[in-house]
């Protein structure tokens, strides 16, 4: 790891201006419902049911969704089955006429470019990286099946970037012009409140770890 490169990124971080992305979607949606007469179609990444289950309750309200799981990252792939069957379980309970795309499951190939970074404090430069990957595959679906939209559950995490995920899909949305990034930060406006409520209600498994090798590793040093 750039031990120099990390300090400066948490300087920067704690010095910068911060933008409040909750307040930008708000304005967001206002700007959708004046624009459209129906729900536009809307692409939801989502990694795990912990995480889906506030943005699909609130999302739902607003978009025709469809739910994109593509977690290779998630390791060993027990782990990644458990994660897949309850979110599932979180739709079938919750809004069972929400459709699922899942795409195929490959840790050893999607883990390749993130060897280099596996040192690498979690919320750093592999993150950021493993961000965009998973973003790109959401906006090259979304664009190739004509959604009107696109976005992550994950900024509802407190271990997450949101302005690095956000910032990733306004670049991206650059290179995919056909498609719009929601921005969002779900854990704002009650969101991480509500979420602990559907876990609770739902009794959702929650997983100690991001999902990669090395979070798990991270999390769990005594192996
Ligand atoms: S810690 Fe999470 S976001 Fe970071 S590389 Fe691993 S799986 Fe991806």
């Amino acid at each position: 790891m750039n031990k120099e490169a990390y300090a400066a990124y948490l300087k920067q971080r704690k010095s910068s201006h911060k933008t409040n992305y909750y307040l930008v979607s708000l304005k967001e949606l206002e700007e959708i419902h004046q624009k459209y007469d129906h729900k536009p179609s809307l692409l939801l990444h989502a990694c795990c049911a912990v995480c889906a289950s506030f943005p699909l309750e609130l999302l739902s309200q607003h978009f025709e969704l469809t739910v994109f799981f593509n977690n290779s990252n998630i390791w060993p792939q027990a782990e990644y089955d458990r994660r897949l069957s309850e979110l599932y379980r979180y739709l079938q309970e919750a809004n069972p006429s929400i459709p699922v795309v899942v795409t195929p499951y490959n840790n050893e190939e999607y883990m390749k470019p993130l060897e280099p970074m596996k040192d690498d404090p979690e919320g750093f430069g592999r993150c950021f990286y493993c961000y965009a990957v998973r973003l790109r595959e959401a906006f090259a679906y979304a664009e190739e099946h004509e959604f009107d939209f696109v976005t992550t559950v994950m900024s509802i995490s407190r271990q997450k970037d949101s302005q690095k995920i956000n910032e990733i899909g306004r670049s991206l949305s650059r290179l995919y012009p056909s498609v719009s990034y929601f921005y969002s930060d779900f854990k704002k406006g009650g969101g991480q409140l509500r979420q602990k409520e559907l876990v609770d209600e739902h009794q959702l498994y929650r997983q100690d770890y991001c999902g990669c090798i090395y979070s798990y590793t991270a999390t769990h040093p005594e192996g």
